[in-house]
């Protein structure tokens, strides 16, 4: 059987985005209880799906159901006989589809409330009764939806759980999406389980089995695949992936653009080549890199120049891979995971297009290829987990994010082959100071940067002026947010004192101590 997509092979909940900032939240969690979950825009028309979901969640969202221009579900989901559980916005939906008794409430209500289930044997209810639960509403249901009763209350909420008289329909005031509201999982899992029936047999180990199969179906018996890798979790999970798939049909490339980190180009050869058995090219472009990027110190002009001369190199050595039979370069693989598609399809997201990283944009249009993403379903602690599965080491799988400028952007003002050997340094022994102290896998990215300013200092008796290298170590759960690592000072002193013996041209480091916001986690 050819398997086109994830959601034709496993169980799958439908959760239909209304613009809730939780939204995503729900597939998490389901996922969590090996339930594969995806989230589509509210927007979606049924008769347009490929595949039947088991269930369909209705999120939250900011709108108003009884606003004139507020996003209302499509309904033809009732006629998919499948259960419903709508959540805050998603109940005021139903309960506006069966009666329009919803309004603006007297108060708004935000944080915790006691659940009060009425029906204790409402399979949707099992073993959850007066946990605390999480409300964020301001419109309420001014009376019961036609043929629905109410099961569940809370205190400001007399309507907080209800179901269809005859159908497994339901509707929750509350997100138990988060962590908050205490037995929340516990209820999607009701919901997925006992309600659904959805089978929970999504697990890396069954993914690993159908993304070979439907990558395989996809690229037929002869095309060829190319990809770009960069030494990061993403692109050497989707590189090992392809070549158990393919073989040697897959092609990757690893530019050495001259701003990698120490010793990088090799460790990764080293890495995929011998330790994965991928199929792997290693461009030396550092010259060409370097001297287009003489004389620019703008951080935005470096990104572009990085950017379009990765483009440049990578299609002249894809031009070197000629497959045999000659047969031409169909696919380029990207290592997109599922918050870049959840990003491109909420709701309320920016576009309506998913988001390519722009190296790879301009190889489509260039190159006339197609794309395969292979980890377009995942969550990162899924690519981890699946990469460990994969025989990928525990350092690599855990290794923290690298930008794709790589250290042109840690080295302030102008980049030069000298500046990058002493950023580089510097940061090679911050490092190996973090693994040693056992505090890398606490670290989310920590890294060190090579200011363009010079201080007076003493060496030897002797008067020095040289540059300043600042340490940066930050925590964070996704980036958006993130404080700096709180190292003992014992630690700090010591990577200083070995980056201004080790490292010539620095006299000076410092630690930065921003949070994001106001700063960003890198510095240009
Ligand atoms: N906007 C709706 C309200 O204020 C729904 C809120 C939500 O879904 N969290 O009640």
């Amino acid at each position: 059987m050819a398997v086109e997509q994830v959601s034709s092979v496993f169980d799958t909940i439908l959760v239909l985005d209304f613009g809730s900032q939780y939204s995503h939240l729900i597939t998490r969690r389901l996922r969590e209880f090996n339930i594969y979950a995806e989230m589509l825009p509210c927007t979606q028309k049924i008769s347009e799906l490929s595949w039947k979901p088991k269930g369909v969640i209705l999120s939250g969202g900011p709108y108003s159901v009884y606003a004139e221009d507020a996003p209302h579900v499509d309904h033809d989901v009732f006629k998919l006989n499948v259960p419903i559980l709508g959540i805050c916005y998603g109940m005021q939906e139903l309960a506006w589809i069966n009666g329009k008794q919803v309004g603006r409430g007297e108060k708004r209500e935000y944080g915790p409330a006691t659940l009060n289930v009425l029906d204790k044997s409402d399979p949707l209810f099992a073993n959850i009764d007066h946990s605390t639960v999480w409300m964020s509403h301001g419109d309420k249901l001014h009376g019961l939806p036609t043929g629905f009763k109410t099961i569940a209350t809370s205190d400001n909420s007399p309507y907080c759980g209800i179901v269809h008289e005859k159908e497994p329909i339901y509707g929750i005031q509350f997100h138990p999406e988060v962590t908050h509201s205490t037995q929340g999982k516990q209820l999607l899992k009701n919901f997925a389980v006992n309600l659904c029936h959805a089978n929970q047999n999504w697990t890396m180990e069954n993914f690993i089995e159908t993304e070979i199969q439907r990558i395989r179906d996809l690229v037929g018996p002869t095309a060829e695949v190319i990809g770009a890798v960069s030494g990061g979790v993403d692109s050497t999970v989707a590189s090992k992936l392809m070549t158990e798939a393919i073989g040697n049909r897959f092609h990757a490339i690893l530019v050495d653009n001259g701003v990698l980190r120490l010793n990088e180009a090799a460790t990764v050869k080293k890495t995929l080549v011998e330790g994965l058995g991928i199929n792997l090219t290693v461009v030396d472009a550092s010259e060409e890199f370097l001297s287009k990027l003489k004389g620019v110190t703008d951080p935005e002009k470096k990104r572009k120049i990085i950017g379009n001369t990765f483009i440049h190199v990578f299609e002249r050595e894809a031009e070197k891979i000629k497959p045999k039979d000659g047969q031409e370069i169909q696919y380029l693989l990207q290592g997109t995971l599922y918050p870049d598609v959840i990003e491109s399809i909420s709701f309320k997201g920016p576009s309506q297009t998913i988001k390519t990283h722009h190296n790879v944009g301009g190889l489509l249009d260039n190159m006339k290829l197609k794309l395969i993403e292979p980890l377009r379903e995942l969550f990162k602690d899924e690519v981890r987990h699946l990469g460990e599965l994969l025989g990928i080491s525990h350092e690599l799988v855990w290794r923290h994010p690298f930008p794709g400028p790589g250290i042109a952007i840690r080295v302030l003002g102008e980049v030069t082959k000298e500046q990058v050997a002493i950023a580089r340094k510097a940061d090679y022994i911050y490092i190996e100071e973090i693994r040693k102290a056992g505090l890398y896998d606490k670290i989310s990215q920590a890294f060190a940067c090579l200011l363009p300013v010079k201080s007076v200092g003493v060496m030897g008796d002797q008067r020095t002026y040289e540059q300043v290298i600042a340490l940066r170590a930050i925590e964070t759960t996704d980036f958006m947010t993130a404080d700096w690592y709180p190292f003992e000072h014992s630690f700090l002193k010591k990577v200083a004192s070995r980056i201004v013996n080790e490292v010539d041209g620095v006299a000076r480091v410092t630690y930065d101590i921003t949070s994001k916001p106001p700063a960003t986690v890198e510095w240009e």
